[in-house]
């Protein structure tokens, strides 16, 4: 049989490129929800050492160290403690490889309704948060001549959804953001791409912790029919990390279970109310 020399060892190859061995993390908002599944799938994935930075200091206590897993108390909107968190990586472990910029918040609000100081803290977090951990990293990777950034964006970065329109607005930026660092960073050996969520059963999203399947009916509009789960998203940014992705520059991940693939006509046929 011919040898298919792109794929040699096939399955071998393919699950060595997910591999994260001998690669160092730093995943922000990682104290729970989806930033918590990433470090778990980092470590899953042989991550040398996972960073865990959040402002929440007391769930980040709980989270079990280790010499493979740290955490780390970080605001995304201070630039003196991205540069604290990245001297110190960089002296206890020598590199960071990787950026997750996935802390995050979410506001209500139709925009008349939403105070100003509320839009410019969503602003603040999300988007200048994700501009602070790009900046603070940059300069290492560009002397490495190696890394990738993977910044959380949404759903609603792609198509935006009425009440959460400062969120909205901040995850068109963070993907914005994403592309014109791409544009810079890919020449010098980084890569840079966004990830964009859909519906994902998070604290963010589930505050009071429903039971996962009767979040079910919120989302008829969605083609899979539910919520997604945080290790869904982790999976996905674990693609991104990892040099299986090695091609992927500015692209845009949706898991999203196909919210954004477009809109049903009510009622016709092929929509919910007629399979
Ligand atoms: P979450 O609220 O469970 O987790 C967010 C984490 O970010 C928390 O641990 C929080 O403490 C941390 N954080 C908030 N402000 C911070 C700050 N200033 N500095 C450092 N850490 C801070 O939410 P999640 O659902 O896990 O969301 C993670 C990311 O995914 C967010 O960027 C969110 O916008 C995005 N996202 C979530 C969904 C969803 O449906 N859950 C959908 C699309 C995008």
């Amino acid at each position: 049989m011919r040898r298919n020399t792109n794929f040699e060892n096939s399955m071998e190859s393919l699950a060595s490129s997910l591999s994260l061995t001998g690669k160092v993390a730093i995943v922000t908002g990682a104290a729970r929800g989806i930033g918590r599944a990433v470090a778990e799938a980092f470590i899953a994935a042989d991550a040398q050492h996972i960073v865990c930075a959040d402002i929440l200091e007391d769930t980040l206590a709980e989270i079990e160290t280790s010499d493979r897993l740290s955490t780390a108390l970080l605001d995304v909107t201070d630039e003196s403690n991205w540069q604290s968190v990245v001297e110190t990586t960089i002296a206890r472990h020598g590199q960071i490889d990787i950026l997750v910029n996935n802390a995050g918040i979410l506001a209500y609000g139709k925009v008349e309704d939403t105070e100003p100081a509320e839009f410019r803290r969503v602003m603040e977090v999300n988007v200048t948060g994700v501009f602070l951990g790009m900046r603070a990293v940059i300069p290492h990777m560009k002397a490495n001549r190696r890394g990738v950034i993977i910044n959380s964006s949404s759903t609603s970065g792609i198509v935006p959804n009425n009440f959460i329109s400062a969120y909205g607005a901040s995850k068109f930026a963070v993907r914005g953001l994403t592309r014109s660092a791409a544009l810079e960073l890919g020449l010098h050996g980084i890569r840079v791409n966004s990830i964009h969520p859909g519906g994902i059963n998070t604290p963010m999203t589930n505050p009071t912790g429903e039971k996962h399947e009767d979040l079910a009916e919120l989302m008829p509009w969605v083609p899979i029919q539910r919520y997604g789960k945080a290790d869904e998203v982790a999976k996905g940014v674990l693609f991104l990390a990892s040099d299986a992705a090695s091609y992927c520059m500015g692209t845009e991940l949706q898991i999203d279970g196909g919210m954004t693939a477009g809109t049903y006509f009510p009622g016709m046929p092929g929509s919910p109310e007629n399979p």
